[in-house]
């Protein structure tokens, strides 16, 4: 398969905490350098957590010459807070943001000051006028905390009404579940590009936990079939990068704008996905 020059993708990692994993990183980046993705993102622990290290992380990417966008969370943050981080972000001539609502970290008592990630793009607009190109997310599964389908998709409507550019969407191994919840977004007449987040499968045992959480369904028969292989961690693995490269094949030939890659710092599964989907010729 052979996917066009127009199609955009990027790769997101965590900020490391320690320097070993500031390496172990650096590798990573190496290794998927090559690939020459449109941009990587960095995420931002809720609460603000990792947000010196969002920063570092961010300035070490482009040093080596990429576009680097961080994530920004804003549960239990005022705004103020937020107002010094876009002030410093602007700063550094940052000019792509992924805005996020966050999640309570568990101990933190208070939301702050903004409740919901719509708030947070109504504010980076209001403070910086167009200066970021905003992404925000974007769940086809719909939010775990969804009051409904409709609902879910109305508060996505409302985070591009209130100024993002771009969504990324939550994993998913459903490829319909995409295809649908842009449908319904277009009906709402939401037009801005909704990019799918793909999870390639690490540690299944992991991505199940995980998934339950998050607004990602494991479908019973990846789940069966992957139980299926026990200890057996190279079947898993093989199993796993098949379901992913068919994923990601039907998403490209039907019409996703790209692919954004969830790589978890690591860069092994996903040099492998790209020699399969044929976008080393890109
Ligand atoms: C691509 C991507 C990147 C992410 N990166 C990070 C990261 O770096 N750091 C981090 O901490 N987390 C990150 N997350 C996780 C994210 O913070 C959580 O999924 C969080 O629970 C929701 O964030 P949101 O921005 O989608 O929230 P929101 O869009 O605010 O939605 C959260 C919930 O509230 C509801 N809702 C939204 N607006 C309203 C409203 N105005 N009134 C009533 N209900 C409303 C929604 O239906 C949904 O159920 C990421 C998720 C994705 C998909």
């Amino acid at each position: 398969m052979n996917a066009q020059n127009t199609h955009s993708f990027s790769f997101e990692f965590f900020p490391p905490k320690t320097a070993e994993g500031q390496e172990k990183l650096r590798q990573t980046r190496q290794q998927l350098a090559p690939l020459n993705p449109e941009f990587f993102s960095v995420t931002f622990g809720a609460g603000g957590t990792t947000r010196d290290h969002t920063l570092e992380t961010v300035l070490e990417i482009r040093k080596e010459g990429f576009h680097a966008a961080p994530h920004l969370s804003c549960i239990g943050s005022t705004r103020e807070s937020i107002a010094a981080i876009l002030q410093e972000y602007r700063k550094h001539d940052i000019r792509h943001i992924v805005a996020l609502r966050g999640d309570i970290p568990s101990g933190m008592g208070t939301t702050g000051e903004f409740r919901y990630a719509n708030e947070l793009v109504e504010f980076i607009r209001q403070e910086t006028g167009q200066h970021f190109f905003i992404e925000v997310a974007a769940y086809p599964e719909y939010h775990p905390q969804a009051r409904s389908a409709q609902d879910d998709l109305r508060n996505f409507k409302r985070k591009v009404d209130a100024g993002a550019d771009a969504a990324i969407t939550q994993y998913f191994y459903n490829a319909d579940a995409y295809f649908r919840f842009v449908e319904d977004a277009r009906a709402l007449d939401v037009h801005v590009p909704i990019v799918p987040g793909i999870m390639p499968i690490y540690n299944f045992t992991q991505l199940s936990r995980f998934s339950d959480t998050c607004g990602a369904e494991i479908p019973r028969w990846l789940r069966m079939k992957m139980q299926s292989y026990g200890d057996d961690v190279d079947s898993i693995r093989a199993y796993g990068l098949d379901v992913v490269t068919e994923l990601c094949e039907r998403l490209l030939s039907q019409g996703a704008p790209g692919l954004h890659f969830y790589t978890l710092n690591q860069a092994g599964l996903i040099t492998e996905l790209w020699q399969r989907l044929g976008l080393s010729k890109r």
